[in-house]
């Protein structure tokens, strides 16, 4: 496949590697390590230390909300996050089909069911439409909330991702889950640094999640943050995910089951020094977009855009071929030739804990599910 052959090199050549390059490796250019080794010459490595304190505020900061909580990962996150919006076991949540498992899992975690709605073609993220078909289908607003007519359930909670850092259509999802009476909870995990009319994502519902994995932009090692413009939301995820523990001098009282979901201060310290370079990393990945696109422009693929009215981490690249057939030509050349590629999530309903789950259509998860491939998305 010539397409293939040209993005190998066209991806060596940007790199000015010859060795294996992969979707996305972590940069370490400023003051992580001498945050790191302040926490080592301190002793608070652990979960108390100054550093969390710092990165919950420069979170705040970061994406405008009243208070921001660290914990130990972005599942952990979101799955607290759907707590405290209400979600209680055997309630329904609604999201989306195409997303990474963690999504879906989280809402299991708390003994509820996904419900797996289709998404925007632009966005790749949940759509409003679908999610307003489906309500106007299956929903029935009572007094304590709202309730799937047909299964008998509660909607407890809408949770769309944001899907490789693109912003979904937020300001359509909002009025109709405040119509429905159903909160809203970002999956906010990839797009760190991505804003929608200004907005940053995850400011928007009642609660957001981010992730600092790895592979995420920028990475604490593993670690996540709940985000929310509601201080006593804010304040209850701080204490859910610490034990639940009422402050005492010396007595350990916990008066509901919490969750040890702390982020080691370890861990704040390499994401403090990784913040401070966020926009310049998001700067970088932007260049590199622009690049990518004039490149596949002339080869005749497309290269996948930031949606109208947003700003765009470009967390993760990717690209839109035209068939089934092309994906799995340019995904063997690619990886045989050492430059990572990977195909968009399997839909989640095609993996086997969730084959039983409500979907709708899907038209557009599956018309994605078979073209969109990841590429070289790091900074260089
Ligand atoms: C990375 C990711 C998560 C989970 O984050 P972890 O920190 O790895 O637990 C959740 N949702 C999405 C969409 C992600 O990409």
């Amino acid at each position: 496949m010539k397409e293939a052959e040209d993005t190998v090199s066209f991806i060596r050549d940007y790199y000015q590697r010859s060795n294996f390059i992969p979707l996305h490796e972590p940069k370490f250019l400023g003051n992580e390590k001498k945050y790191v080794c302040n926490t080592i010459d301190s002793t608070f490595v652990s979960s108390v230390g100054a550093y969390v304190d710092k990165f919950e505020d420069m979170m705040a900061s970061i994406t405008a909300v009243k208070k921001a909580v660290a914990v130990v990962n972005g599942t952990a996150g979101i799955q607290v996050a759907l707590r405290l919006a209400g979600v209680k076991e055997g309630d329904e949540v609604i999201t989306q089909a195409l997303t990474f498992v963690a999504t879906a899992n989280a809402i299991k975690y708390n003994g509820a069911e996904p419900v797996f709605l289709d998404v925007d073609y632009e966005t790749m993220g949940l759509s409003h439409i679908a999610l307003k078909h489906f309500l106007e289908e299956y929903g029935e607003i009572r007094d304590d909330g709202c309730f799937n007519k047909i299964s008998g359930k509660k909607i407890s909670a809408c949770l769309p991702m944001h899907t490789f850092g693109f912003p979904v259509k937020i300001d359509k999802i909002i009025p109709i889950c405040e119509e429905w009476n159903i909160p809203v909870v970002e999956d906010a995990a990839e797009s760190l640094g991505s804003s929608y009319k200004g907005k940053h994502t995850g400011a928007f519902g009642k609660l957001g999640v981010f992730s600092f994995n790895g592979n995420k932009i920028v990475t604490s090692g593993g670690g996540g943050a709940i985000v929310t413009n509601d201080e006593l939301v804010g304040k209850k995820a701080k204490y859910l995910t610490t034990t639940a523990k009422i402050s005492h001098p010396y007595e350990y009282i916990h008066d509901e089951l919490g969750y040890n979901f702390r982020m080691p201060n370890l861990n704040a310290a390499l994401v403090c020094g990784q913040l401070e370079s966020l926009s310049e990393f998001v700067d970088k990945k932007r260049k590199l977009a622009n690049k990518y696109d004039q490149f596949f422009d002339g080869l005749g693929i497309k290269f996948r855009k930031e949606p109208e009215h947003s700003r765009s981490n470009y967390w993760l690249m990717c690209v839109e071929l035209q068939n089934k057939r092309d994906r799995e030509e340019f995904l063997k050349y690619t990886n045989q030739n050492g430059v990572m590629t990977r195909p968009i999530w399997k839909l989640m309903y095609k993996l086997d804990m969730y084959k039983d789950c409500f979907r709708d259509n899907q038209k557009n998860a599956e018309f994605l599910e078979d073209r969109i491939v990841n590429i070289p998305s790091s900074i260089r």
